[in-house]
This record gives C-alpha cells, structure tokens and sequence, in this order.
C-alpha cells in the first residue's frame, strides 16, 4: 500500500519508523511542514525537514529527535565567539547539510529538489516533500511579542503567554506539483501525531493541500488521523496551548474538530475513551481506540499495522 503522511518533527517521525518497518521506505511519501523553517546566521534552517530525512537514512539522533547521532559542536561553539545567533544548536556534521541547502537555495533551486537532492545522497528511498517552496513561518503573539516559533519553542523554552498564531507567507504559498502528485497516488493518507495547529495546521493550510486530500476522502480514499493528545496533553512541546489559543479544547476531541471536514477517522488514546464518544456523538467522525503512545520500535511497528489494517476495513485496497 502507498502510504502518504503530514508531518511536523517529533511525533509524526516515529510512526513513519514503523510504517517503514511494514511496507518499506519505497512505499511512503511524506509531506512535511516547512513553517518552522527560519534563516539564521547566513543559514536556512528547515528542522522538520532534516529531521525526516535523518530519520530514514539513519542519522538521526533519535533521543534528542533532532540532529545527527554522535555530532559534535565545535563551529557552533566558534560562531558564538563573533556574536552569532547562539540558540539554536546546530552540528558541525549537520552544518555540512544547512551549508549545501543554503548554497543550492541561493543559486536558485526550488526547497523540493534541494530537498530531494539532500535525501537521495544520504541514500533515502522515502519522497520527502516540503509542503511548499515558499518561505511560510508560524509566529507566536505573545506577552513577550510576536515571535518566530523556533523563538517561542528554543529561545524561549514555551514560557510567554500565548494569545495566538499566524503563517506569515501562507496565502501566497501554493502546493508544488509533487505534492499534489504523491497526495494524488497515496492509496491512505496519514495525518501523523504531530501538533495540529502549527505542523498539521500550516501544511493543510498551503492552498491546494487541503482541497486535495478532501478529494481523496470523497474518492474514497482513507484519511486517517492520530491524536497527539493523550489524556489532555501532548507528550512533548505546545500543542495544548496553541490548541486553546485557538479556541479549541486542548484535548482529542479539539483535535477531532481541527481535522473533522478533513479525515474519515481519527484514532485516539485509550485513556481518551471519554473523549472518543464524544467525537462520534458530537462531530459523527468514525473513532478508533488503541495504544497511541509509541515507547519503542515494537510500539511504533505495532501502530503503524493497525493503522494499515483500519485502512482496508475503512475501504482502502
Ligand atoms: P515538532 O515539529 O517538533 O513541533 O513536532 P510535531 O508537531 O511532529 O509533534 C509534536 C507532537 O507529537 C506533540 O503534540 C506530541 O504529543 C506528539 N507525540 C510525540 N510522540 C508521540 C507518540 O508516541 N504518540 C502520539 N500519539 N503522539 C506523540
């Protein structure tokens, strides 16, 4: 089966793990968000991006869920001696990537084929596909100003109230041809465990996508969600505060609302057993419960099966 997912860093990445363990890399396509991607010190950064591609060519540090495994940071240690930007941790090994990304981008290549380019010599077999080529990023309007996300999440670790978010760049983004392309071949879409509103949120926001993938789902076409909610909070990182910020409950069921006119089915936690009959009897979305937190490969594998198997009761081949 072709399997194609939205992506944001953390969560997302670990079930592609174990879908790769069940059809193989050949098989996924992965449409990652881009809305955390920021310049700093002369280099374009596109964290989710690397994170995904150092994932399925085995570099990435996979504990810390950024970077490569085993790097060092001794230029990152040397740039802070002229006062550069000292923040945001990148790796000397890593710096080689942000390097060549910047020099392609600059000689004018598109993200996607730089993208494509960067994977296919670390020997990827996944598509790996940014949700746009336009620079789109997600600022946090908070006590402590409107701030770039990565300046909210690493900067200054999630501590400003947060009254909103907005994707400055979004409405002149637009879907490339390989994404509505691989959206198009997927015989399941997967909207992976990742934060609804500022992962999620930003790919299905980029015009074309979200049009695309409700196409599918009126094709016939599963579009199955996880929640990364479990018992009212995320695992790791803000999802819960953007979610409020929105207007949303900060639980599965908020999640349920932000994909409903999008998904045939959303899975959720079995903590969330609550909140799974109040996504069928208040929004009338086919709900499934199972294990959802993946603590190992056997966890990761073990989800993405079912995942497979709910696809063809939902009508998938
Ligand atoms: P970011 O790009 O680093 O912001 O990360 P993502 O948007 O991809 O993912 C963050 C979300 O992943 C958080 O809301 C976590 O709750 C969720 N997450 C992380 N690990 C798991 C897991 O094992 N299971 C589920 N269901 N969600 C997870």
């Amino acid at each position: 089966m072709k399997v194609l997912a939205l992506s944001g860093g953390t969560g997302t990445p670990k079930l592609l793990e174990g879908f790769e363990g069940v059809i193989g890399q050949e098989n996924i396509s992965v449409v990652v968000n881009t809305s955390d991607n920021i310049w700093l010190n002369g280099l374009y950064i596109a964290p989710d991006i690397d994170s995904i591609t150092y994932l399925f060519s085995r570099l990435l540090d996979v504990e810390r869920g950024w970077g490569i495994k085993g790097d060092t940071f001794n230029s990152f240690e040397a740039l802070k001696t002229y006062g550069a930007q000292d923040w945001f941790y990148i790796g000397d090994r890593d710096l080689a990537t942000h390097l060549y990304r910047t020099h392609l981008l600059n000689k004018g290549y598109s993200l996607t084929s730089v993208t494509k380019y960067i994977a296919s010599k670390l020997g990827v077999k996944a598509s790996v596909l940014p949700m746009c080529n336009e620079h789109v990023e997600a600022r946090v309007l908070t006590d402590h100003g409107d701030l770039h996300i990565q300046e909210y999440l690493v900067k200054h670790k999630l501590k400003p109230k947060v009254y909103g978010i907005t994707f400055s760049g979004i409405d002149k983004a637009k879907a490339p041809q390989e994404v509505l392309k691989a959206i198009d071949e997927s015989e399941l879409v997967v909207i992976g465990p990742s934060n609804p509103i500022n992962s999620i949120g930003s790919i299905l926001m980029v015009p074309g996508i979200r049009e695309k993938v409700v196409e599918k789902r009126r094709k016939g076409t599963p579009i199955i969600a996880v929640s990364p909610i479990i018992g009212g909070r995320p695992l790791k990182g803000p999802a819960h505060i953007f979610l409020s910020a929105l207007g949303y409950e900060a639980s599965s069921f908020g999640v349920a609302e932000v994909y409903a006119d999008v998904v045939t089915a959303i899975i959720v936690d079995r903590v969330d057993e609550m909140e799974a009959s109040r996504i069928r009897s208040k929004l009338g979305l086919t709900t499934y419960i199972e294990d959802i937190v993946m603590k190992d490969l056997e966890g990761k594998v073990k989800l993405a099966k079912r995942i497979l198997d709910i696809a063809k009761e939902l009508g998938g081949h």
